[in-house]
């Protein structure tokens, strides 16, 4: 792997979020190992194969209401129809239909040989061994019967190598039957924060300390995606301990991540820490925020694969901006999935928003629909990158270019919707 085409010596050079991305996902090609899983493990995995259908979904043609079977060509010239038994969901009726003649018939239950249409029970009224229908000129031959195979067809492939695996895959990997689903490996990830200042929940906080939020975003946003996540807790600023502890995490993960210590104070510890054991260049990225940023790797690890490495920056929203912009997409190409960069969409700006040269701002902003149904979108107020409750109040980011004018209220804005992209994000209350 080479780092240098995405380094910088011109100080007035910055790396763009696109370039960022790039050089990420040029750097992590090793998709990891094809396993067989048990389905109800799969949540957040990647389809490390196609999944071709054994079996047609519905398997049988059914009933989609309860009510008689009947033929439709019947409906011409009959007035009453003899019942002759009853379908019943997960049993069925033997014989065939004739002339004249229906079955009772439950939801989900196979429609009987000889039937093509099914007349809801709000429709019938029976008389002892027979049923006349109400307006049967209006019954639709065909109607409320569900065919064999209309959702699935066997042999058909129904997802595709690199799908992640969300409450609906799962769901339609069951109907087919299926209980061990091929997947990509979960991605083994070691997450680190650092700072003498950074104090774990539950411990008491020291005068000039501030409690560690990285570790827990992070941890959050990499269980979403499906990785194997081992929590190293706090670093000190110690070179031989960030050393140490640096070492040891690559033997065992594919990924090591920190958050902190990458700015330019005090950067200098992790920075002699990472060219002892691999090969990783300090960026400047050109978004707001996130300007600090470490990418590279530790050697190899036990396994003989690379270890990635990503340091990330110690502000809380700097943290997590960068990893759902830049790390997420790397994590997904490790997972071998197929879709691997944010989406965007266009809103419009509720209110003026300031651009600001040097960096592109990603504010946390909220969208909404307005009145006429438009995606309309506004800052969520102040935006400074420990001000981690913009993240909460938030459903987007929004991105205004450094490179163009202001964007009036009423002007499009391209945003990055939290719900898509955000990994475990749950967050939907005003
Ligand atoms: P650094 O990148 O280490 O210079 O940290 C930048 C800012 O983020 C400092 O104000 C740190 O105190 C703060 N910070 C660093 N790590 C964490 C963390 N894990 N949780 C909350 N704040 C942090
Ligand atoms: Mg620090």
């Amino acid at each position: 792997m080479s780092l240098s085409c995405f380094e910088f010596t011109d100080q007035k050079n910055q790396l763009t979020l696109e370039e960022a991305q790039q050089a990420l996902l040029t750097s992590a090609t090793q998709i990891t190992h094809s396993i067989q899983l048990p389905l109800a493990d799969t949540a957040g995995l990647s389809l490390a194969s196609d999944i071709i259908a054994p079996i047609n979904v519905p398997q049988n043609t059914n009933a989609a209401m309860d009510g008689y079977a009947i033929h439709s060509r019947d409906l011409a010239d009959q007035k009453s129809w003899k019942i002759i038994g009853e379908s019943l969901a997960g049993q069925g009726f033997k014989g065939e239909l004739q002339t004249g003649e229906s079955v009772y018939i439950t939801t989900g239950a196979p429609l009987p040989a000889g039937a093509d249409t099914v007349v809801m029970i709000e429709q019938c009224r029976v008389e002892t061994n027979t049923v006349y229908f109400e307006q049967v000129k209006k019954i639709q031959p065909g109607s409320h019967v569900r065919q064999a195979g209309e959702d699935i067809q066997q042999g058909q492939v129904v997802l595709k190598q690199g799908t992640r695996l969300g409450s609906a895959q799962l769901g339609l990997l069951a109907s087919l039957g299926l209980d061990q689903v091929p997947v990509h490996q979960p991605v083994k990830v070691a997450v680190f924060s650092t700072g003498d200042e950074v104090t774990a929940p539950g411990q008491s906080l020291p005068a000039a300390g501030i409690y560690d939020a990285n570790r827990f975003t992070l941890m959050a946003m990499l269980d979403a995606l499906g990785c194997q996540v081992t929590d190293l807790g706090i670093l000190p600023d110690n070179l031989q301990q960030i050393t140490q502890a640096l070492s040891q995490a690559s033997a065992e993960h594919q990924l090591v991540l920190t958050s902190g210590g990458v700015s330019v104070g005090d950067a200098d510890f992790v920075k002699q820490a990472l060219s002892q054991l691999g090969e990783t260049r300090f960026w400047r990225l050109a978004i707001r925020p996130g300007r600090p940023f470490a990418f590279g790797h530790l050697g190899q690890n036990a396994a003989g694969q690379t270890c990635l490495f990503a340091g990330l920056p110690g502000n809380p929203v700097a943290t997590l901006v960068t990893f759902m912009l830049l790390v997420q997409p790397m994590i997904r190409q490790l997972q071998g999935a197929s879709c691997c960069l944010p989406p965007v969409w266009t809103a419009v700006a509720e209110t003026l928003l300031k651009s600001r040269s040097g960096r592109s701002d990603f504010h946390r902003g909220r969208f909404s629909f307005n009145a006429s149904g438009q995606l309309q979108v506004r800052s969520t107020g102040a935006q400074g990158s420990g001000i981690l409750t913009s993240a909460h109040q938030g459903n987007c980011l929004i991105r205004i270019p450094d490179d163009q004018p202001d964007i009036p209220a009423g002007d499009s804005v391209t945003i990055y919707p939290f719900y898509e992209w955000l990994p475990g994000y749950r967050g939907f209350a005003e």
